[in-house]
């Protein structure tokens, strides 16, 4: 058994064999009118040497009169809590906070989740592109000539959906009503705009740096060589 797995906790792709896998089983008779349940908790350990977390999750089934599992009633997620993805700390602290929070509570509270992702969406904006115009609406009509032709669609379609967009042409802090598809439409959305801007630019300039870096290098090498008594 190997299975392609993300692990939640450092976002690396992995395989995960039977040795990182471990299962937890109970069987647990209540009364017969309510039949016979089994609950699984099931154990990944990272394989990444640098981790090592345990993401660990629950499920309840309910078993047939041979025991053999029927159908799943209840799964959770216990650990991490939060679907949240890590994401680097140069990007601004506020802007992780509310991300990571319209995460934890995106099938809890659907509609305070788009509330936390529509200010966070606010916060890159006016952080990262420095548009500040007091409604989302107008900021997003701001970015459209200064980003790809892809991703301002992208940001522009979420303004047609069910409420999201309706609202946002009020106040970001505004309540509003949401299924949790939509909360996690927007989740999505931020997590494309933070890997696409600041990681991509920082990793961009990561690798500018270290070209010039290299070059200077090589000049000085090159100085060494010509003047072979210059130390
Ligand atoms: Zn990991």
């Amino acid at each position: 058994m190997a299975i392609k797995w993300t692990c939640p906790y450092c976002n690396r792709p992995c395989t995960v064999g039977k040795d990182d896998v471990r299962f937890v089983s109970g069987r647990n008779y209540i009364a017969e009118e309510y039949g016979s349940y089994h609950a699984i908790t099931k154990v990944i350990v990272c394989p990444n040497p640098e981790c090592r977390m345990q993401t660990i999750s629950l499920t309840i089934k309910k078993t047939n009169e041979y025991h053999h599992d029927h159908e799943t009633l209840y799964h959770w997620n216990l650990l991490p809590e939060s679907a949240a993805k890590p994401f680097p700390d140069y990007i601004p602290q506020q802007i992780r906070n509310d991300y990571e929070e319209a995460c934890l509570i995106q099938d809890k509270s659907p509609k305070a989740s788009a509330t936390l992702s529509r200010r966070c969406l606010q916060g890159i904006i006016r952080d990262f592109w420095g548009i500040k115009k007091g409604r989302l609406v107008d900021e997003i009509n701001e970015l459209q000539d200064k980003i790809d032709p892809i991703t301002w669609d992208a940001i522009n379609s979420v303004r047609h959906v069910g409420n999201i967009g309706a609202h946002m042409k009020k106040d970001v802090n505004l309540i509003i009503d949401v299924e949790p598809e939509e909360a996690g439409l927007l989740i999505w959305l931020i997590e494309t705009l933070l890997t696409d801007w600041y990681i991509q630019q920082h990793e961009r300039e990561q690798r500018m740096s270290g070209l010039v870096k290299l070059a200077e290098k090589k000049k000085q090498e090159e100085t060494q060589q010509e003047n072979p008594t210059d130390t």
